[in-house]
């Protein structure tokens, strides 16, 4: 099932793309509302993989590691150390979280800055 394991992989190497950059570009000092945002998000993308197996190893993570919403650095770190979880469980080697910096870097500085695009 060859075609599966690539599907899957794919699927794996975007999600993980999209969940990094949400964490990278979350508030630096998030209000609560915007903390909660985060952590429902969390449940609901974990509830709602598309990968079932991959849905409920995820979710037995965060019940052991619940989402850290309290900062954007915060929130990066955690992203970064429940990816290092799953690589572990696939024996796929840990990601230096030291390196996060500007690896997921969307390109949307301008939100911030009013910086030409
Ligand atoms: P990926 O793990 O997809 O990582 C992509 C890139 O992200 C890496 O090349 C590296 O540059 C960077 N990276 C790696 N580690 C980190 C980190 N800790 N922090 C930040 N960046 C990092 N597959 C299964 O077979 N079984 C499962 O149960 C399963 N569960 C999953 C659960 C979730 C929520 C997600 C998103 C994916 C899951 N996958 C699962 C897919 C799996 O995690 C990989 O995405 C897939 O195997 C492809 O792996 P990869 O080696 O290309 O790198």
């Amino acid at each position: 099932k060859l075609g599966n394991a690539t599907a899957k992989a794919e699927l794996g190497r975007a999600t993980w793309k999209y969940f990094h950059t949400v964490m990278a570009r979350f508030p630096e000092k998030p209000t609560e509302d915007q903390q909660e945002a985060l952590r429902s998000y969390i449940h609901l993308f974990a509830r709602l993989y598309p990968c079932g197996e991959c849905a409920e190893h995820f979710q037995q993570h965060l019940t052991k590691y619940p989402p850290q919403v309290s900062s954007r650095k915060v929130a990066a770190g955690w992203g970064c150390f429940i990816h290092n979880e799953v690589n572990a469980m696939l024996e796929k080697p840990e990601f230096d979280c030291s390196k996060l910096g500007a690896y997921y870097d969307c390109g949307c500085a301008e939100d911030e800055e009013g910086e030409d695009e």
